[in-house]
Parts: C-alpha cells; sequence; structure tokens
C-alpha cells in the first residue's frame, strides 16, 4: 500500500551545517502500538494506510516515504546548567514538514530512530516505558488545551535496547509545530556563525513568528515574542501542576510548546518545591524553579541574539536585559489570569493572586492533592475540596475568604461552576498511572493504555465510570522518582 505523505520539508532547504542527512536505521520486526487517528486526519495522513504494514514500516523507520528528507538536526545546549557545545539529535530523525488542517507548518520526526553523527555514546534507540510516558503527558497536554508536541505513533521495534537492563524498544513518532530549540540558536552562537543565526531567526520568524517580521528590529521583535509565549507556557504547566524536570535549554521550543516528556509529572500532593527526576539531585528544576529557570534559558538565548540587537554592546545588553524583565510581567499576568480561572473569579481584583497563593499554602501544609483540590472547588458545595485536607479548620477559613470574594464578583452560581470546570481537570496522567501502563506494556498488555487514553482525552468531563483514574496514589502507589530511561 502506497502511504502518502504531502511533505514540504523547510528545514532541509537551510544549510547543510543545520544538520547531517541520513535515514532512519532499519528495524527487526515493526509492531504498531498506537495510531493517533485524530491527529493523523488533522495532519491530512491516512490512518488506514499508516496502520498498513507499509505505514508501520515508516513509523519503524523500516522503509522511508516518498517526499521525505530524512534528517538529524544539530543543536547545543546548556545541561544543568553545563554548556555543551555539539548536542544535536542523538536518537531522533525528522522525515520532513506537512501542512496541517489549520495551516500550520508541523514537523514529523521519528524518537529512537537510531544512532546519527550525534549520537556520541546513545545506542540512538528509545525503550517502550519511555515512549509510552512520551505518548500519554503529551496527549494529555493537548487534550488539556496547552501547547505542546503531540505523539502520531508507538511503535515496537522487535528488538531490545540495553539499559540496566535489556529492555524491549520502540519508536515515538512526534508532531511538533518544529523541533527548533533555544539549543540551535546556541549551537551557532558557539560557533561565531552569525550568517547562520540570522538564516536561523528569517526561518523562525516566518514558520511561528509572522507578527515580529515587519519591526524596525526583527531580532529584538522575535525575542520578545519568544519570551511571552514561553512566559504563557510556564505559567499554563503551573496551573495543572506539572513539573518538566530537564528544562535544559536543548528542550525549551523556540515555538513555545511543551517537548521532550522525559522524567517530568504531574504533582498529586501539592508541595512548591517538588522534585521526581532522579538526576534533578539540587532541585534545579523544582515546580515552583520553572519560572526562574525558563528566564534564565531565555537570557542564554538572548546572549545569542546580542550582536543582532544593536552594534552597541552596551545597548544591546540593556535591550536584551529589559526584553527579559518583561518575562515576569508575562509571567505574573498568565498566572494571576489563570489563578483566578481555576478560583472561579470573573472580576480582578488586587488580592487575588494572594487568594490563591493562601489556598496553595494550606495545600501545601495539609499535603493536599493539588487536582483534586481545584476539582473539588468546581462542584456547587465545594465539599471535595474540603475532603482533601486532613485538618479542614485551615480550609475553612480560607473558604470564607473565597466565599467572599465569589459574593463580590457577583455573576450567575451555575455559570460559575461550568467555567471551573473547564479550568479544572478531573484527570490528569497520574504517576501511578502511567508507571501501571508501563508495567502492563512490558507484558505485552496495551489495554490499560488504550484505557487511560480514553479517560486522559476528555479531562474536564466527570467520567463517573473511571472514577478509579481520579484517585490520588495509595501509600504503596506513591512514584518518589522519574527516570529520563535514555
Ligand atoms: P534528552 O535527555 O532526550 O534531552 O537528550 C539529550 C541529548 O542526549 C541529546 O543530544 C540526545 O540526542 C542525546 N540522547 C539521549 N538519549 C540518547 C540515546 N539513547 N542515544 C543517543 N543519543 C541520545
Ligand atoms: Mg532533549
Amino acid at each position: 500500500m502506497n502511504v502518502p505523505f504531502p511533505f514540504d520539508n523547510s528545514y532541509a532547504r537551510l544549510p547543510e551545517r543545520f544538520y547531517a542527512k541520513l535515514p532512519p536505521t532499519p528495524v527487526a520486526a515493526p509492531k504498531l502500538i498506537r495510531l493517533n487517528d485524530a491527529l493523523a486526519l488533522q495532519l491530512g495522513l491516512d490512518p488506514v494506510s499508516l496502520a498498513s504494514p507499509e505505514g508501520v514500516a515508516v513509523l519503524a523507520g523500516a522503509a522511508v516515504p516518498r517526499g521525505a528528507d530524512p534528517l538529524a538536526a544539530a543543536y547545543a545546549g546548556h545541561q544543568f546548567g553545563n554548556f555543551v557545545p555539539q548536542l544535536g539529535d542523538g536518537r531522533a530523525i525528522l522525515l520532513g514538514e506537512v501542512i496541517d488542517g489549520h495551516g500550520l507548518r508541523r514537523d514529523i520526526q521519528l524518537k529512537g530512530a537510531g544512532p546519527t553523527p550525534f549520537s556520541r555514546r546513545g545506542d540512538g534507540r528509545a525503550a517502550l516505558g519511555p515512549v509510552l510516558r512520551e505518548y500519554i503527558v503529551s496527549e494529555a497536554f493537548a487534550a488539556l488545551g496547552i501547547p505542546t508536541t503531540r505523539a502520531l505513533a508507538a511503535v515496537m521495534t522487535g528488538e531490545d535496547v540495553f539499559r540496566e537492563t535489556a529492555v524491549p524498544g520502540a519508536v515515538l513518532t512526534r508532531v511538533a509545530a518544529s523541533h527548533i530549540r533555544v539549543g540551535t540558536f546556541q549551537y551557532f552562537a558557539a560557533r561565531g556563525d552569525v550568517d547562520a543565526i540570522k538564516t536561523l531567526v528569517d526561518h523562525v520568524i516566518a514558520r511561528h513568528y509572522p507578527e515580529a517580521a515587519g519591526a524596525e528590529n526583527r531580532y529584538r521583535a522575535l525575542f520578545d515574542c519568544i519570551v511571552a509565549r514561553q512566559a504563557a507556557l510556564i505559567a499554563r504547566w503551573l496551573c495543572v501542576g506539572f513539573i518538566h524536570g530537564v528544562m535544559n535549554t536543548d528542550n525549551m521550543s523556540i515555538a513555545g510548546e511543551t517537548i521532550d516528556f522525559g522524567p517530568c509529572a504531574f504533582m498529586d500532593a501539592f508541595h512548591p518545591g517538588m522534585v521526581y527526576s532522579s538526576i534533578d539531585h539540587a532541585g534545579r528544576y523544582a515546580y515552583a524553579n520553572q519560572p526562574r529557570i525558563a528566564q534564565w534559558n531565555l537570557a542564554r538565548l538572548a546572549e545569542t541574539l546580542l550582536p543582532l540587537f544593536d552594534a552597541d554592546k552596551d545597548r544591546a545588553v540593556e535591550q536584551a536585559q529589559a526584553s527579559l524583565n518583561a518575562f515576569s510581567e508575562h509571567f505574573q499576568r498568565a498566572y494571576t489570569r489563570g489563578m483566578r480561572a481555576k478560583l472561579g473569579l470573573l472580576t480582578e481584583r488586587t488580592g487575588d493572586l494572594e487568594l490563591g497563593q493562601e489556598l496553595l499554602q494550606c495545600m501545601a501544609d495539609a499535603e493536599s492533592d493539588f487536582t483534586n483540590v481545584f476539582r473539588g472547588l468546581s462542584a456547587p458545595d465545594a465539599d471535595g475540596a474540603r475532603g482533601q485536607f486532613k485538618d479542614p479548620a485551615a480550609f475553612d477559613a480560607w473558604a470564607s475568604n473565597w466565599q467572599a470574594r465569589l459574593a463580590e464578583d457577583g455573576g450567575d452560581a451555575g455559570a460559575r461552576v461550568i467555567a471551573m470546570r473547564a479550568a479544572n481537570p478531573a484527570f490528569i496522567p497520574r504517576n501511578h498511572l502511567v508507571e501501571e501502563v508501563i508495567q502492563a506494556g512490558l507484558k505485552g498488555d496495551f489495554a490499560p493504555f488504550e484505557r487511560l487514553m480514553a479517560v486522559l482525552s476528555k479531562p474536564y468531563v466527570d467520567q463517573p465510570d473511571a472514577a478509579r483514574y481520579a484517585l490520588p496514589p495509595r501509600p504503596e502507589q506513591v512514584v518518589h522518582q522519574t527516570f529520563c530511561g535514555t
């Protein structure tokens, strides 16, 4: 069967020093785990041919479809604060780009597709567990309405990969607005290649930020746009209790999508200092540090653009600083807006943010479940929220302030409940559920994966049959650490 992809590969037309061109490495026995039919249709791809043996061969990297121009992209990055001048796609191959149903250009990339010139010590492969985790969490993000890369498919390779032990190998087909990262700019800056940075800026403006095209200084305009989008994204993360886990500059998308779901996690019990990643010993990427880290990463991006901001070095630094300072304002505004929606507030009053913070403090003291407190507030009597506090007195004190604020806010109570339910999900990919799906998958049983995906596809809708998926973990189910698994 012919597997048609309407490719138009703009990144592959950039100069040769942007990538290494090579095809994926074929695998022994491709087998489809899951195809995202709805996403395929959005991309103008045919789900039936993608699920056919020829389609699965493409999704496993065993066959290259017509029109593809496969490549591994070059990039650098700060990993845990240390600069690495060359990282690059060490286990991912960009097949090409298609234009989706909204007219947006989307990358189609195979993650786990075999070694590339950027592989360094790795094997270029991906293990089943991390592939399932990325599939689940990225699609949960999409259903929550938070900007993210997507998962088009997961396939088994029929080959083992060696981590601590031998584990089944898999390939994830990732879809993204692009895979350009802060680290892509850093790669060229580290080489003093200003021409490449100009080329990259033009590409990024055309692709992601056309609103910066007409500006007097396109470099500064682009940077301002990136800062704003990134601030809005991090505010969304905080509002759902998400911890990315590896906010290295190579894992920050220029397009403002959440990318690289490694040792990430949604919090159960709320704590601002929460860390899950096994490799984040110092808590650099803890929940509440994420805005500060995003700003730090953007400062690294600004450094790559300084010569283009202004020929005068001092003026360039001044401008970069002003743009970076705007991050805090953008973030505060987006986060406050998000918190108001979570609390059911339609009007704006000073003190709203503090009201939210007082609740978070009560939750931290009581180790309350982040998701269930806010979902509980969204019920007409807010009783579900109260039940999340071992000693409800602190919550009651807070709730009377909240009720007073709601009374002042006015509006229709029924409409408020509907709006709050649309801002406070009932279902998130809880760690213990993801772990359960992975353990079943390792035994060849993907039915739990299918069931979890069905529940997470409607995160804001009460699903009485799925009540189990809304429960916090029992003590013995708590996942304390997450791993990259690379
Ligand atoms: P990540 O931790 O996925 O953001 O990856 C950081 C860097 O390590 C990137 O350059 C990856 O391409 C590379 N990398 C991660 N896992 C592997 C692997 N299994 N084989 C080769 N390179 C890898
Ligand atoms: Mg990465």
